[in-house]
């Protein structure tokens, strides 16, 4: 158990994201451990440097097998499962659209629409073949890509989490940029902020959660405007433009960060309907949604409480 109820911070800036590792007790060597680990992941996972496992897949594209590592491929595995549920708005084959658009990036602009719709033929999930024997990944077409942008983060928030745990750590939380996991459940629970759209660090509300993973999509941390429009860098696969809906951002609280992570994805593509009506088949994944008319609606409540603490907004539970 930890000595005292002391919080100690420690922070970094890995995978172009603020870092935060929360712990009960002061422990720089751990910290630094825990950073170690989540660069060794992003070293194996990365799409914006010439090298690492997933780009060594898609510098093969249309040529040849990649044999990676398994967690690798399980990753992978598990990204074009969540493709290929019917009607998913999550795509493992979107790459070649973020690398065109570069949302978040130097150089981000609206690309012409008829190059948009030749992507739009190198990103199918189906093409993203693997070989569970020999734990390789073949792309079917050149120029396809893979980008794991939209669930890494929360497999590597599951990755420290279980490291806290076997380090006998049984307190701690893991911030890695919008995934946000917990481990143990301190006096009052853990409080995480949810953020107000386009308003900096202002918060909507608060969340207290214990032993989960709380993890927000938004269309406002990553976007640019163009001509008085603003472009956000989750897109529809289905068209190759942002996701244009109702929703400004979902939060998803579930056991696994990575759950979450897909999950926000699969709910930006759903909608607050749509989506509350698919996650009363998963009761261990809850769902907040915040939408641009200003109303913050909750799926279910069961796994965390919710205070608002902005007038502005209106909570409603799911009708769905
Ligand atoms: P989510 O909503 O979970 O995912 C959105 C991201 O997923 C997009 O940014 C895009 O990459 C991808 N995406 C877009 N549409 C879809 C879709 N329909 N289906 C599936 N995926 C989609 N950022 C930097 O600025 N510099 C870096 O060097 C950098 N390195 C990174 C290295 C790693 C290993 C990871 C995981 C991320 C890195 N990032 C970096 C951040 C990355 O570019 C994304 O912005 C980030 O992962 C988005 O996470 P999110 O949870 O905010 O968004
Ligand atoms: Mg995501």
């Amino acid at each position: 158990m930890s000595d005292d109820n002391r919080v100690y911070s420690y922070s970094t800036v890995l995978m172009g994201s603020p870092i935060l590792l929360k712990l009960f007790s002061h422990d720089e060597a751990l910290a630094s451990r825990v950073f170690r680990l989540i660069k060794r992941y992003e070293d194996l996972l990365t799409v914006n440097r010439a090298q690492s496992q997933v780009m060594d897949i898609n510098h093969a594209a249309g040529k040849h097998a990649v044999a990676v590592s398994r967690p690798v491929f399980e990753l992978i595995r598990c990204a074009k499962a969540a493709s290929m549920i019917k009607d998913s708005a999550f795509n493992l084959a979107i790459g070649p659209l973020v690398k065109r658009w570069k949302i978040g990036f130097q150089g981000d602009s609206v690309p012409p629409a008829d190059e948009i719709a030749a992507l739009l033929t190198i990103t199918r999930p189906e093409e993203v073949m693997l070989d569970e024997a020999s734990s390789s990944v073949f792309l079917a077409r050149p120029g396809m890509e893979i980008d794991l942008g939209a669930i890494a983060k929360g497999y590597i928030a599951d990755r420290v989490r279980d490291y806290l745990r076997k380090e006998g750590a049984d307190l701690g939380l893991i911030n890695l940029g919008g995934n946000v996991q917990t481990l143990g459940s301190p006096d009052g629970g853990w409080s995480i902020g949810l953020k107000k759209p386009f308003a900096g660090d202002a918060l909507i509300g608060t969340l207290t959660v214990e032993n989960r993973s709380v993890v927000t999509s938004g269309t406002y941390e990553r976007y640019f405007e163009q001509n008085g429009r603003r472009y956000h860098h989750i897109l529809d696969p289905r068209t190759g433009y942002p996701l244009d809906n109702a929703l400004d951002s979902v939060t998803l609280i579930s056991t696994d960060s990575i759950d979450g992570d897909i999950w926000t994805t699969l709910m930006f593509g759903m909608g607050v309907e749509k989506g509350c009506a698919a996650l009363r088949a998963r009761p261990d994944i809850e769902a907040i949604f915040v939408t641009k008319a200003k109303e913050v609606v909750l799926s279910s409540e069961h796994h965390f409480r919710f205070t608002l603490l902005d007038n502005g907004y209106r909570v409603t539970g799911s009708t769905a």
